[in-house]
């Protein structure tokens, strides 16, 4: 596929392989909450195509939550500064919350949102990341489920973007070359 004529991509992850790993995630996050009071957080923009498929697999009640995190500012790299951009709606004191990111790459945005979470004192946080980047970390940034471990590559798709572009590709794709 190619935008603008300008830049192209190559399949990294199957539409098929992603959706056997939600499906995984989905029911470890529903046997680990089946009974209790959860809220499971979509970290904007990108984790929502993610987020969507993964609640879908749970077959339990949750509480769905948005927030907005900005680091790439639409761009091929981090700028290694966060803003919060949307917050929680909703209190979260005393609750199980599962915040659900895209992508964790240097680490920053996870642990700023587990950070502000933290401050407003939930039961637990349990962390689930579609995709990690084990190399790009510049902090310590412990998961509890990862869908895939990825190099230190640039992609876009299933939520992810460049420049706005790409997020509703249903698989993940390297950017091959951009002329
Ligand atoms: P971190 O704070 O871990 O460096 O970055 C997390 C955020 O950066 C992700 O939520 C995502 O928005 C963005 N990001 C990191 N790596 C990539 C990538 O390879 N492609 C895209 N499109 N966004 C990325």
């Amino acid at each position: 596929m190619e935008h603008a004529g300008s830049i192209k991509l190559t399949t990294f992850l199957t539409e098929k392989q992603i959706q056997e790993k939600v499906r995984s995630i989905g029911a470890a996050l529903s046997d680990r909450f089946r009974g209790k009071d959860v809220v499971a957080v979509c970290v904007l923009k990108g984790s929502f195509m993610f987020y969507a498929d993964l609640i879908r697999e749970m077959d339990i009640d949750i509480a769905c939550e948005f927030c907005g995190l900005s680091s790439y500012h639409g761009g091929l790299r981090s700028t290694g500064e966060v803003r919060l951009t949307l917050d929680l709606n909703s209190p979260v004191r005393d609750r199980h919350v599962i915040l659900i990111e895209d992508i964790v790459d240097t680490g920053l945005t996870m642990n700023f949102l587990k950070a502000h979470v933290e401050a407003r004192k939930p039961k637990s946080i349990t962390t689930a990341a579609l995709l990690l980047k084990p190399h790009a970390l510049k902090v310590e940034c412990p998961l509890d489920h990862v869908g895939f471990e990825i190099p230190n590559d640039f992609v876009v798709g299933y939520g992810l973007d460049y420049q706005g572009y790409y997020r509703n590709l249903p698989y993940v794709a390297q950017i091959q070359s951009i002329n």
